[in-house]
């Protein structure tokens, strides 16, 4: 059972340092007392606030039952210094050997398992489930090994795919928006690896952070080079996960990089999913205000598949909603579709946002989305994702 205490880095920023201490050092007592018995091993600290618990013969059933009870008790206030302290927890839960075979895989889908519920909801648990990674564990380790790899020995590549604005008549003049910048890996012997298959592990180990750093520095470096070399292209968007934006760091990382490549924020624009903003608390919004003061751009991703883009929508400050490519396969052929897709663009410009749609494959999805009236495009139509080193050339020719 993997353990990980919400918004502790918000009370060690509230309360100080001595106080988290003292609240980690209650917080380990009281899962101690309450478990005590049941461990087969201590009760081991990991990091600044995770917990894992480690008990011998024990069922699906028995787990939930643990979990259910540790954060049942997590409800009592903790008192430091004097003041009363909420906390919540996520937790993770894995099996031996249905979930994973060693010591190690079972630490990872453990935690695995406990960030699928924190991307959900916070105060969640959750087990293991082979079939949200499609991944079993051994072939986790591998690929955290090959993200090792790849950000030490230059196994990472930058990809950029064009953003495009257009008429709606036939034949209409294409021209550059902007770009979007997505990573893949290089593996030496299994060719490239795409980030849908890596990017959840990097999520999962915190890799993430320094993976997002590389494809920022690059995208910059790319964008200062492309603007020298005469490339109109305006924007650079970036995607940026939960785990990014809560460990801190983001928008002073950004605002240097601009200075160091004398890049004006406004060039750049930031893609979140809804999973950023289901921990809904005070981290993110702060972020999200922190990046506009900048003057960066916010963006939605993959909008419409979630739960609740429409609540986020009223509450924080985005600049663009992206339209996921789910909803442009029939959208020349299926008049739901299309009104579904003309609504959802006429919603956002209610709103005052600039609405791109995404995954556009052929003609006549461009012209139905532009006909509807979408300020930008994207997809295999206008352009593939390119490597940094050939974007250039063919974007100018765009
Ligand atoms: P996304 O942000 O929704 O990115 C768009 C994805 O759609 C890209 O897949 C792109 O290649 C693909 N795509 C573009 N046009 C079309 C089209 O016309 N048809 C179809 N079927 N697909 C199209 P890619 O590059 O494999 O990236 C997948 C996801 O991985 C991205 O989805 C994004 O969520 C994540 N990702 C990629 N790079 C990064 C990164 O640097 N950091 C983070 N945090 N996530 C990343
Ligand atoms: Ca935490
Ligand atoms: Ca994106
Ligand atoms: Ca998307």
């Amino acid at each position: 059972l993997h353990m990980d205490i919400n918004h502790f880095r918000w009370i060690n920023e509230s309360f100080g340092q001595d106080a988290g201490s003292q609240l980690l050092r209650d917080i380990a007592r009281r899962l101690e007392d309450q478990l005590g018995a049941q461990l087969c091993l201590p009760l081991a600290r990991l990091g600044s606030d995770e917990f894992v618990a480690a008990f011998a013969d024990i069922d699906a059933p028995a787990l939930a039952r643990h979990a259910r009870t540790l954060q049942r008790n997590m409800l009592e206030p903790f008192e430091v210094f004097d003041q009363q302290v909420f906390v919540s927890m996520n937790l993770g839960g894995a099996l031996f050997p249905q979930h994973a075979a060693t010591a190690e895989g079972l630490l990872k889908v453990a935690e695995l398992a406990l960030h699928r519920g924190k991307e959900r909801s916070p105060g969640e648990y959750r087990l293991y489930r082979p079939s949200t990674v499609h991944l079993p564990a051994h072939e986790m380790i591998a690929l955290e090994r090959d993200l090792h790899r790849a950000l030490n020995e230059d196994g990472l590549r930058l990809m950029l795919q064009p953003i495009v604005t257009a008429d709606s008549q036939p034949g209409a003049r294409v021209t550059l928006a902007g770009v979007e910048a997505l990573v893949r890996i290089e593996h030496p012997e299994r060719g490239v690896l795409s980030p849908d298959t890596f990017i959840p592990v990097a999520e999962a180990s915190g890799l993430i952070l320094p993976l997002g750093a590389w494809v920022m520095e690059q995208g910059l470096a790319w964008l200062a080079d492309a603007t020298r070399q005469g490339l109109d292209t305006q924007t650079i968007a970036f995607n940026v996960s939960a785990r990014e934006i809560h460990a801190g760091g983001l928008v002073e990382r950004l605002a240097a990089g601009l200075e160091r490549h004398d890049l004006a924020a406004q060039r750049i624009i930031l893609e979140v999913t809804e999973n950023v903003m289901l921990e809904h608390d005070s981290v993110v919004r702060e972020t999200f205000d922190a990046l506009r003061a900048l003057g960066c751009k916010l963006a939605i991703d993959d909008f419409g598949t979630g739960f609740s883009s429409l609540s986020y929508l009223q509450h924080l400050p985005f600049d663009i909603v992206k339209i996921d490519r789910c909803f442009v396969g029939e959208v020349h052929t299926a008049p739901r579709q299309a009104a579904l897709v003309a609504a959802m663009i006429e919603m956002g410009h209610a709103l005052g946002l600039s609405v791109t749609v995404e995954g556009i494959e052929l003609h006549e999805q461009a012209s139905r989305c532009l006909a509807s009236g979408a300020d930008h495009l994207q997809g295999y139509y206008f352009c593939r994702p390119l490597p940094a080193a050939e974007a250039l050339a063919r974007f100018i020719t765009l």
